[in-house]
């Protein structure tokens, strides 16, 4: 029953099939010999006859142009065409208007034709363009369902009209396709902790602001209770003309990576405790010897006690790094605030780093006393990480300028060096947590990558910011800058 009526629905495609001819030929037979035969009974007149089934053929023509487009009306046309010559031939034998009739007869012919013509090529036109649309359609569900990463298109209003295979996995459940995104909650997501407003969603902000959100890292409770790390971008589609049509949404599984990233920084964090107490006893045995060897004398024990120091002083300033870092990791950084003359803290710095780099003459451009409010000794462990790299990457006894100045209500501090450079497309990375420049023709230098990084924390918990300004081998200089006003404390 379902097929007979979409076979007769003339919008329907299932209609459009090798039937065609047959099926035009007997409705049009059908439906003019009992339209003649209703009519006659009621109506007795042949002129209201005609004219009744003239208005049967060109309705049946509209609708088999509209059903099978050019081919369907114009076998249509043509069929009822040859009943009228079939009339006048059978009239003409009964004594009728042979001549007009078939005057007549053309001209409605033509009429019929070109109707179907119109017609048929108006409905194979919007079928090619439905076709081509649905084709469309298939094609990007092939493609996005085989994509390792989860796939929602919404329309410009938001509705979701397309999602792919990943999608379902990843949240558990069928994708609604049909549902508006940025309205109802769909799941349990947090954003850095917080639960997410859906109108704060990656899908709904970026069809609000018509711009890209890059990244955004959700964490998602299923329904079934498995929580998820996602990553989702999301972009805005535009049309040729620059209006927004619609939007699409990326989501990558980061679940893995990131459990294993938490192993990793509680390792970390463990091992650099456990390494922080046997460091210190060692230092407090390194320092009685070195002070017996100088009561004794013994020039030999003192020289490598000395070294052993040295070499015990680096590893213990890179366990209080592995500790800062993990600090930092689980905000547990712990500051405190007093005023302090800036100038004051460069100066002992700077002469403290000129003492263990004879190499390099590093010098202090200052202003009038410029007083901060900030934690000394954090402070103090960015300008010596910002000196020691510019003595690290730079040719020994090339000159290191320290600069600070004062405008704004901030003061700037500046480190600059003649060293390697840093090429532009790192600028940025070298902030980032153990991230190192990596060069294969360059020589390798040692250090972790944790030091600006330290340094980027402390100065954003000042309320600060900082920067470089390089360019490869063309030397570096890395500013910060901080509030002059007081800061209550955090
Ligand atoms: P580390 O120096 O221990 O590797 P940092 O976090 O201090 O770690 O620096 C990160 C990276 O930035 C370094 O590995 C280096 O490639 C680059 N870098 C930092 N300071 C400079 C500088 N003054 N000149 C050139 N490259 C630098």
């Amino acid at each position: 029953m379902k097929n007979i009526a979409s076979y007769l629905n003339p919008i329907s495609r299932l209609g459009n099939n090798k039937y065609t001819i047959w099926f035009a030929f007997f409705t049009l037979l059908t439906i003019t010999i009992l339209s003649e035969v209703f009519c006659y009974s009621i109506a007795k007149n042949p002129l209201i006859v005609g004219a009744y089934i003239i208005f049967t053929h060109v309705a049946l023509i509209i609708y088999f142009s509209f059903r099978d487009g050019i081919k369907g009306g114009v076998t249509s046309s043509l069929l009822a065409i040859l009943y009228y010559f079939y009339i006048i031939y059978t009239r003409h034998y009964q004594g009728g208007q042979y001549t007009s009739g078939v005057e007549t007869t053309i001209v409605l012919g033509i009429i019929y034709v070109v109707l179907a013509f119109v017609i048929g090529w108006l409905k194979q036109t919007i079928d090619v363009l439905i076709e081509n649309e649905a084709n469309e359609k298939k094609r990007l569900q092939t493609i996005i369902d085989q994509l390792p990463v989860g796939v929602v298109i919404t329309d410009k209003h938001g509705k979701i009209v397309q999602a792919n295979k990943k999608i379902d996995a990843l949240m558990g459940f069928k994708f609604p396709v049909g549902f508006t995104v940025g309205q109802e909650v769909l799941l349990d997501t947090k954003n850095k902790g917080k639960t997410l407003n859906p109108s704060e969603g990656p899908l709904a902000l970026t069809l609000r602001t018509g711009k890209p959100v890059i990244d955004n890292e959700l964490r998602v409770t299923r329904k079934d209770g498995k929580h998820l790390h996602l990553q989702v971008s999301a972009v805005p589609i535009y049309n040729k003309d620059g209006k927004l049509i619609a939007a699409a949404s990326i989501t990558n599984d980061v679940t893995a990576q990131r459990e294993l990233e938490k192993r990793k920084d509680d390792f970390v964090n463990m091992a650099s405790h456990e390494l922080k107490t046997p460091i210190t006893s060692m230092k407090l045995y390194i320092e009685t010897f070195l002070s017996k060897s100088h009561s004794i004398k013994d020039e030999r024990s003192i020289k490598i006690i000395n070294r052993i120091k040295y070499q015990m002083e680096k590893l213990q300033d890179l366990v209080t790094d592995l500790l800062d870092v993990s600090r930092i990791q689980t905000g547990k950084l712990v500051f405190r605030k007093e005023e302090f003359v800036l100038n004051t803290l460069i100066e002992e710095t700077v002469a403290g780093l000129q003492e263990a780099a004879k190499n390099h003459t590093i010098s202090f451009t200052e202003t009038k006393p410029v007083i901060v409010y900030a934690d000394r000794f954090r402070l103090y462990q960015v300008l010596t990480n910002l000196l020691t790299n510019a003595i690290k990457y730079s040719e020994e006894g090339s000159p290191i300028k320290m600069k600070l100045t004062n405008s704004n209500n901030k003061a700037t501090v500046a480190v600059k060096d003649n060293g390697i450079g840093i090429p532009k497309d790192q600028q940025r990375k070298i902030f980032d947590r153990l991230y190192q420049v990596t060069d294969a023709k360059e020589k390798t230098f040692p250090g972790l990558g944790m030091g600006l990084y330290i340094s980027r924390e402390i100065i954003r918990r000042h309320r600060g910011s900082i920067w470089v300004e390089s360019e490869k081998d063309k030397g570096s200089t890395f500013y910060f800058s901080l509030p002059l006003k007081p800061l209550k404390k955090d």
